[in-house]
């Protein structure tokens, strides 16, 4: 099945005739709104197929994103066009020309339909004034088959339709299979990925409470570095855990738990002795030592979905819940304590489920995002924070009732554009100051983002 086995066949006046109806659009939106940037979108699409209704909806969903990461104060008009030649959008934004056109270049590079798109950002008042991207120092773009620049194939016409057609419904098929593939993978490359996980995590800035270069948010006793040696004392440990997995023979997956246990037992006395006895990775030893056990074991003969995944995970942990948190034992971590206090069944209960937060939430969030690392990885963590019952925050507040506190707060951050405008990053540097007032820190998110940065970079979506 392709996306070009429906819709009507148009011809080269058309689209001439298109490309002259656009261009008095666009013309009389700039005159109409002198002070303001317009901005048009359009798909860049070979071939004579330009509409249908898969094409409609990757346009839809793609700019809907895309005015969603708009920095602007104000958006005015928007108008939408279902023309034969593909669907175009329109709109006319208060703002600053090089940040949209920006914007636009970062959302056509890295959403993963947005080499799709082509958008235009023209200026305020100054007639036809547009920035290049190589004003912003960008390269040019670039072939989708062959990776020279675009403007160099279509000129000498270096591709057949069908090697278009191709390539656009792969990307399209990746785009939009819901089932994430593990590859098999050398132990080097997963325990590499999972240490990035650990480092990515404690380099991004602002969060919440959190540490990070620059502030050691509501914490006294680390800092990023201690955050370093951490990760790096962790190393050996991963390298056990997914020796553990791709080894393991037996049936009984639960053995398999056990033997990462006791080798999580030694993990926490090597970090300890790391960071000079602060607890910076307790939960991350729990979850990210699951997680590369269960990759490793799922991927030795080929590679596996997340779904099998998962699978593995839930039957490692089966029991976890009653095992560990039975009422009648003195309970000794967060974790313990709140299970015995609200019911709340913390990471064991994400685990025996199979972490429905990273793999039902967090990941097809981060595959949605787009923009920089540190714009696509904190609105991750705030989207995790939205959801997650987070033991730390809950430790921290002393009441359960801080999560309604942090739903709220995750809202207006994404009202406000979230990591993509001004006021919502200013809005997290206010967050953060009031988490350290308060002394609050959303701990087990971090550990979440660790997980959802390690799954991110050895599926591809990072
Ligand atoms: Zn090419």
């Amino acid at each position: 099945m392709s996306i070009f086995d429906i819709g009507e066949a148009v011809d080269l006046l058309t689209v001439l005739d298109n490309r002259e109806w656009r261009s008095r659009l666009q013309d009389k939106l700039k005159v109409t709104n002198s002070d303001k940037i317009v901005i048009s979108a359009k798909l860049n699409i070979p071939g004579p197929i330009k509409n249908n209704d898969i094409l409609q909806k990757v346009f839809m969903d793609g700019w809907q994103t895309f005015v969603a990461g708009l920095e602007c104060n104000s958006q005015y008009e928007m108008l939408f066009a279902e023309r034969v030649t593909g669907p175009e959008a329109f709109i006319t934004v208060d703002s600053n020309l090089a940040a949209v056109k920006k914007t636009a270049i970062l959302f056509e590079e890295t959403y993963a339909l947005g080499r799709l798109f082509d958008i235009d950002v023209m200026a305020n008042g100054q007639t036809g004034y547009q920035l290049s991207r190589e004003d912003l120092g960008f390269g040019p773009r670039l072939c989708l088959i062959c990776g020279k620049p675009a403007k160099v194939c279509a000129k000498e016409q270096n591709h057949t339709l069908d090697e278009g057609y191709e390539v656009i419904n792969q990307m399209y098929q990746g785009a939009t299979s819901k089932e994430l593939i593990f590859e098999k993978e050398s132990q080097e490359t997963v325990v590499n990925n999972a240490l990035k996980g650990l480092l990515y995590e404690v380099s991004l800035n602002p969060k919440p409470g959190l540490v990070d270069p620059v502030s050691m948010g509501s914490h006294t006793d680390m800092n990023v570095f201690t955050f370093i040696d951490s990760s790096l004392s962790l190393k050996s440990y991963l390298d056990k855990a997914f020796k553990l997995g791709r080894n393991f023979e037996g049936s009984d997956l639960k053995l398999l738990f056990n033997a990462l246990r006791a080798e999580g037992v030694l993990a926490e006395q090597t970090m300890f002795n790391a960071t000079n006895n602060v607890n910076t990775h307790k939960g991350a030893i729990f979850s990210l030592g699951i997680w590369v056990t269960a990759i490793a074991y799922s991927t030795k003969d080929g590679s596996a979905t997340m779904t099998e995944v998962r699978r593995v995970i839930q039957r490692m942990v089966e029991g976890l819940i009653e095992k560990d948190l039975a009422s009648n034992r003195v309970a000794t971590t967060a974790g313990e304590q709140q299970f015995q206090t609200y019911q709340l069944t913390g990471i064991r209960g994400e685990a025996v489920n199979g972490f429905p937060g990273v793999a039902e939430v967090a990941v097809p969030f981060l595959q949605a995002t787009f923009g920089t690392m540190t714009q696509r990885l904190l609105d991750t963590l705030m989207k995790i924070a939205a959801t997650l019952e987070d033991s730390t925050l809950i430790k921290r507040a002393k009441t359960p009732d801080v999560l309604a506190e942090m739903k709220e707060w995750t809202s207006i951050y994404f009202k406000l554009g979230g990591s993509h405008t001004e006021q919502g990053m200013k809005y997290l540097c206010d967050l953060d100051r009031l988490f350290i007032e308060r002394n609050l820190s959303i701990g087990g998110s971090a550990d979440t983002l660790i997980l959802t940065i390690f799954i991110g970079q050895l599926t591809g979506l990072l």
